[in-house]
């Protein structure tokens, strides 16, 4: 049984994102098996992130892959996913994949996963999660702007969540609300300046309140219409308009108190579940603020303030910074890493949301770690191919679940 997962042979190529970008795939070949994965890029990336490739890109990563890793993984054990991710670091000899690049190692490990699976005969779900497991909620963005558009709103991402009785439901109410947005904007607009972002949000010339006004709108028609109850959400994104000290929005500026307020009134007043980053990334304090505010009534996510990283979720444990963590396995480069965040989390009572990214792959892992991980919630997206690739897959996944 081990010998059967001796890696035998891989390949990294370079493939391209949703955005058009160069990323990388890998394939990890054992006796009987094969696994493929393929890694995503962010656009408004944390600065504690791993950064996706070393200098030279893609292509670096590949020479850096056929001259360093190619060899030294084959003969390798792939059914020690641990030692296996400790073999890419010390072969990457950094502490931040900054030598092979975060996408190649997320590439390798998820495809050194997928083997053994593969191999196993069993879903990626299953191979890394065990047992007792459930399919998250989607999270779907709908109208946005911050770096995955331009001329959009200034906040990153409006998001609803419907709860419908099947993630089949859940999934096809976030897409109405998506598709009643589209109605409203070309109402009110008449067609100019409307368009979509990177992750297919509508983009459209208003401010952010309206922007708001708008989503808040179209979730209680639909809802009403489906009587499916649909939850509001954001992900401020905040670091990105942070500037000298003031949160700067295309039509006015926010001192911290007044960002601060805001983030608690969208919760208290407006109803919102949800906020992700709605501080910068080094401010775990303001994080702290809007967290004991709201308490039960909201959930307060981390993103750009861990990266997905152990140990800056357990300062923010310390602090008091959120109730909930983002998850993406690129900004640490390892399932190991992203296992050891996700478990960090859950002894604090925080839940996960699992995420993709901006420039995106139609790789399906994410919705296999999202049920393998237990995610409160699944953020990828309301429309477009690469999106559903994941929504599609966690369908599926409940179908098996339901056997
Ligand atoms: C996010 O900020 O949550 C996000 C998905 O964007 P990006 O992939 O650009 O970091
Ligand atoms: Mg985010």
């Amino acid at each position: 049984m081990v010998d059967d997962f001796e890696i035998l042979a891989s390949n990294a190529r370079i493939i391209l994102d949703s955005r058009g970008n160069p990323t990388v795939e890998c394939d990890i070949f054992t006796s009987y098996s094969m696994g493929r994965s393929s890694a995503p890029s962010g656009a408004s990336t944390g600065k504690t992130e791993v950064s996706a490739f070393p200098k030279g890109g893609a292509a670096a990563s590949i020479e850096f892959f056929n001259k360093n890793v190619k060899k030294a993984i084959t003969g390798f054990n792939a059914l020690d996913q641990k030692g296996f991710d400790e073999l890419l670091r010390e072969i990457d000899g950094t502490d931040n994949f900054s030598a092979m690049g975060g996408n190649l190692s997320t590439a390798l490990s998820i495809a050194c996963a997928k083997a053994v699976s593969n191999g196993m005969g069993i879903p990626l779900y299953r191979y890394v999660g065990g047992m007792g497991i459930s399919v998250p909620e989607p999270l779907g963005n709908v109208i946005g702007g911050g770096q995955h558009a331009r001329n959009g709103t200034t906040i990153q991402e409006l998001l609803v969540s419907a709860e419908g009785k099947t993630f089949l439901e859940s999934i096809t109410v976030n897409s109405k609300v998506h598709r009643r947005i589209g109605e409203i904007l070309q109402d009110r607009l008449k067609g100019q300046g409307i368009g979509v972002g990177d992750e297919r949000a509508w983009v459209a010339a208003i401010k952010d309140e309206e922007a708001i006004d708008i989503v808040l709108r179209a979730a209680k028609e639909i809802s009403s219409e489906t009587k499916v109850k649909i939850r509001v959400g954001s992900d401020f994104a905040a670091s990105s308009y942070y500037k000298d000290g003031k949160y700067v929005y295309k039509d006015h500026t926010f001192t911290k108190d007044q960002q601060i307020d805001f983030a608690i009134s969208l919760i208290k007043e407006r109803g919102f579940f949800l906020l992700e980053d709605p501080m910068d990334e080094g401010d775990f304090d303001g994080f702290a603020a809007i967290t004991s505010a709201v308490g039960s009534r909201g959930l307060i996510v981390g993103d750009d303030i861990y990266t997905t990283r152990a140990d800056l979720i357990r300062k923010g444990i310390e602090k008091k910074s959120s109730n909930a963590v983002l998850i993406k396995v690129n900004q640490v480069g390892t399932l190991t890493s992203t296992m050891e965040a996700v478990e960090t989390a859950r002894m604090a009572g925080w839940k996960n949301v699992i995420s993709h990214r901006s420039g995106e792959t139609t790789d399906d892992f994410l919705a296999h770690l999202s049920v393998a991980f237990r995610s409160y919630l699944i953020k990828s997206g309301t429309v477009g191919g690469e999106r559903l690739a994941k929504l599609n897959e966690l369908v599926r996944i409940q179908e098996d679940l339901m056997d």
